[in-house]
């Protein structure tokens, strides 16, 4: 809904910061993650860094770039891939070492690929920092930008963004993994990415009809971190903790606040109280991100949960394809396909997001038969254009990712600065609808405030009756007739 719409708003006090931790908790039952090594950020020269990564944005070719800026290149095994390939150039990449990628199919041994904007931001702040690091995404975790000190050492912060972080935060935490702050732009606040994850003080306006818990998830929570709110599927969040943070995060309530523990106590009551909901057979796992559980603990819920006869279908809620590439791994790849029929819902966004490295790790999840649906949230400012949106799906489908669901944004509070006129949704589907794949048109969506479920919304088709016949309109706005007799 429009800010203006609500005759004004009221700008409140920032809540206290919520300390947030370098990775997720772990439990008595299994391994948990250590925590050792602290940030290796170098000073940046801004005068340089930001024309520098710009010009990034603007090459096809990593090698040119490199060139450029005198940078040494990227390991032997490396394949710099300057995109996700769209359009029809040649799906076959020859690496630095002759290695051949076939963008179509990445075997679990693939060679690893990296583009060109991360590239340059390692050689800039992560410069003794040796691939095998970068690519483990516990070390990524570790790793994680999260404050006001790094913030300004890798981006020109504008008011707005200084003025928030200095302050210590938002309800929501902020962090950010170098992989994805490698893909913002130094330079421009505006930049669709940089404003998804960099908070702002707009996150303290406060307008009507906005709450904490817009879903009401809170007032159908038999178990703590369970919400059952339709008889036959739940809602499971294993745990708070997100690699990234999204500024519009509809569970900002709970998200990063360390209240939701993967303790074995909490989840075998979850699991409990689905061994006697015999009417439930679908469960959704989201959280926080569950890919944020190392691959043990991961296995261990899958495999109780498997446990449970009358539960069909497990699905995955998961950013990590677009915030932490690194995640999706051979081994965690080979548990999830013990537990077949596993779904998967990625959130993807924008389609700078459809870097070689979100493919690669998409095409490892679907490899292992996992099919997937990307949830994108209708944002201002961000993609809530035509064309934009056209790009994100055609990248997602070259991803093999069915565009699944947009949502118009939750009325969280704080996001007015992110949503749009419902109009605007509308429009975005009418703009795709006919003119390109019908694989490629999601879902437009409102999650009804209060607990009413998705509503979808699409453009009118249906636009009358004329006698026996029912007027259509097709997606060129012409009036067709097709017979449809009352009887
Ligand atoms: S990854 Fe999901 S749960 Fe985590 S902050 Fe983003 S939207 Fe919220």
């Amino acid at each position: 809904m429009d800010e203006s719409s609500h005759g004004g708003c009221e700008c409140s006090e920032p809540p206290s910061a919520i300390t947030e931790q370098d990775e997720p908790p772990g439990s008595g039952l299994l391994p948990v993650l250590s925590i050792s090594e602290a940030p290796a950020i170098q000073q940046l020269d801004h005068s340089q860094s930001g024309s520098i990564l710009t010009q990034a944005r603007n090459q096809s070719s990593a090698a040119v770039l490199r060139n450029r800026v005198g940078m040494a290149p990227p390991s032997a095994n490396t394949v710099v891939v300057a995109s996700t390939n769209t359009n029809n150039e040649s799906a076959i990449k020859t690496g630095r070492n002759g290695v051949r990628v076939d963008s179509a199919h990445v075997a679990e041994s693939s060679p690893r690929v990296e583009n060109p904007l991360t590239v340059q931001f390692r050689e800039r702040f992560f410069p003794d920092t040796p691939d095998a690091d970068w690519d483990d995404w516990r070390w990524q975790s570790r790793h994680r930008i999260k404050t006001l000190e790094q913030f300004e050492k890798m981006l020109d912060l504008s008011f707005e963004e200084r003025d928030v972080l200095s302050d210590g935060g938002t309800l929501l935490p902020t962090a950010v993994t170098p992989y994805y702050m490698s893909l913002l732009d130094p330079e421009n606040p505006l930049q669709a990415l940089r404003k998804t994850v960099v908070p702002t003080t707009r996150e303290f306006v406060r307008t009507a009809g906005e709450a904490d818990d817009p879903l009401g998830e809170d007032g159908h929570s038999p178990v703590p971190g369970l919400v059952h709110r339709y008889p036959d599927r739940v809602l499971l969040l294993p745990l708070d903790f997100c690699s990234t943070y999204c500024r519009y995060c509809t569970r900002s309530r709970v998200v990063g606040h360390g209240e939701i523990q993967p303790n074995v106590q909490r989840l075998e009551a979850i699991f409990h109280y689905l061994e006697e909901a015999t009417q439930v057979r679908d469960v959704l796992i989201s959280g926080g991100d569950p890919l944020a559980l190392s691959d043990e603990k991961l296995d261990w819920i899958l495999g109780r949960l498997r446990a449970i006869p009358h539960l069909e279908f497990i699905r995955i809620g998961t950013k990590m394809p677009a915030v932490l590439p690194q995640r999706i791994t051979p081994e965690l790849c080979n548990m999830l396909r013990k537990y077949h029929p596993i779904w998967m819902s990625v959130h993807f966004l924008h389609p700078e997001e459809c870097t070689p490295e979100a493919k690669q790790a998409c095409t490892r999840l679907v490899d292992a038969g996992i099919p997937l649906g990307s949830q994108t949230v209708l944002l201002k400012g961000v993609n809530d254009e035509v064309s934009i949106m056209q790009q994100l799906v055609h990248k997602l489908l070259l991803m093999r990712v069915r565009p699944y669901y947009l949502y118009q944004c939750d009325p969280i509070s704080g996001s007015s600065h992110f949503r749009t006129p419902v109009s605007k949704g509308l429009e975005i589907i009418q703009g795709l609808r006919g003119f390109t794949t019908g694989y490629a048109v999601p879902t437009y969506v409102i999650d009804a405030p209060g607990g009413g479920g998705k509503i979808p919304l699409q453009p009118d088709t249906v636009i009358g009756r004329d006698g026996d016949d029912l007027l259509l309109r097709n997606f060129e706005g012409k009036t067709f007739r097709y017979p449809d007799p009352l009887g």
